[in-house]
């Protein structure tokens, strides 16, 4: 089987209302999927990095004209010798968006071998286990949110069967935020996980602070505290708080959690299949971390991470987004995904990635 084209489909619309986390405000959201056609008539489909900007689209196409030669004409199962012809620094740079494009790239090349043998990602990963925990995320800032409507949320979320959750904190002041983590606590109660994301609002010393305020109210990781190119400053938190600190939603390749590692930077890993180069690297990375006993609870999309997460001996629980986070987010794909009694999910035994764009509803956001 040869790869005959890739082709990028891109699409962008605007939230119905904008959120907010410790550093960003978030109006718009889309989607890059990256198909990659075969001369047998199999295509995969991966996605990476959504279209925030139109230049970030237009960056894009770009690197897509740039990758596409050297895919043309490779058997998809070939994926090691793909990614290491791909991610060449000297041509493309160490990370960033040219790494995100690779991710979505690899991440089609999975979903392909999956249909091209009727097996799903997580079987052809190693299948070690078919239902994994999950929790949703969200506690965004929003205009006239309030404490009352953190509160109103997070019961939302258990009525939908969530046995954790996750809030933001770093968008206002720390005694603020330590209010909406308390708010959040007693809305939840002592059994359901809560894990609070700084999306790297904070110093080294008020990341110290605040971690240190949130200790009684039993914070099960304390996500993107700091900067994250900071290794040495996250090494500091670690040691100063009882919070298991998570980190590495920005983090790139093996290289880059080699050296989190090094620095004791965190127990958690948020690693990205559509960031840090794809799921083929993304294994090379829960490796990694399995040979220091360091865990991995997947940044991102759900569709593609509860197959990883299903697939690997430290996986610990996968983020879950909930429709209300992107007017779209419930309509992008045809299958619906919803926890169960325990609040886990099961792992799709459909070939690939057993998920489906739906193409038709998304035609209206498209980018031509
Ligand atoms: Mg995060």
């Amino acid at each position: 089987m040869k790869i005959s084209d890739i082709e990028l489909r891109q699409y962008r619309w605007e939230r119905g209302r904008p959120i907010r986390n410790g550093k960003h405000v978030y109006t718009h959201s889309g989607l890059n999927l990256i198909c990659v056609h075969t001369d047998a008539g199999v295509t995969g489909i991966g996605w990476a990095h959504k279209p925030h900007t139109t230049g970030m689209a237009t960056v894009m196409r770009g690197l897509l004209e740039h990758f596409k030669p050297l895919v043309i004409g490779q058997d998809p199962f070939d994926y090691r010798r793909i990614w290491e012809t791909l991610w060449e620094p000297k041509l493309v740079g160490r990370r960033g968006i040219t790494t995100r494009f690779i991710s979505g790239l690899d991440i089609a090349l999975w979903d392909l071998m999956g249909k091209a043998t009727g097996k799903s990602v997580h079987k052809l990963l190693g299948g070690f286990r078919d239902r994994v925990p999950a929790y949703i995320a969200g506690g965004y800032y929003e205009e006239g949110k309030g404490l009352a409507g953190l509160a109103a949320e997070m019961e939302e979320n258990l009525a939908l069967g969530a046995k954790a959750v996750k809030i933001k904190i770093g968008g206002v002041s720390i005694n603020e935020d330590v209010e909406r983590v308390r708010v959040a606590r007693e809305t939840i109660g002592d059994e359901v996980k809560l894990m609070v994301d700084a999306n790297c609002a904070y110093s080294v010393r008020e990341a110290i602070n605040i971690a240190r305020k949130m200790e009684p109210y039993d914070v099960f990781w304390f996500e993107e505290p700091i900067a994250p190119d900071d290794y040495r400053g996250h090494g500091k938190l670690a040691a100063a708080t009882a919070i298991p600190i998570a980190t590495g939603e920005n983090e790139y390749t093996r290289y880059g959690f080699r050296d989190l590692i090094a620095a004791d930077a965190a127990a958690i890993f948020n690693a990205d299949a559509e960031i840090l180069g794809g799921i083929t690297e993304f294994m090379n990375v829960a490796a990694l971390a399995a040979t220091h006993d360091l865990q991995i609870a997947p940044h991102g999309d759900q569709e593609v991470h509860l197959h990883l997460v299903g697939a690997i001996p430290n996986g610990l629980i996968v983020e879950f987004y909930r429709e209300t986070v992107d007017t779209n987010r419930g309509r992008i794909f045809q299958e619906k995904m919803t926890l169960d009694e325990d609040g886990w999910l099961t792992v799709p035994d459909g070939p690939g990635l057993a998920v489906t764009p739906d193409f038709e509803f998304l035609e209206q956001y498209r980018i031509k």
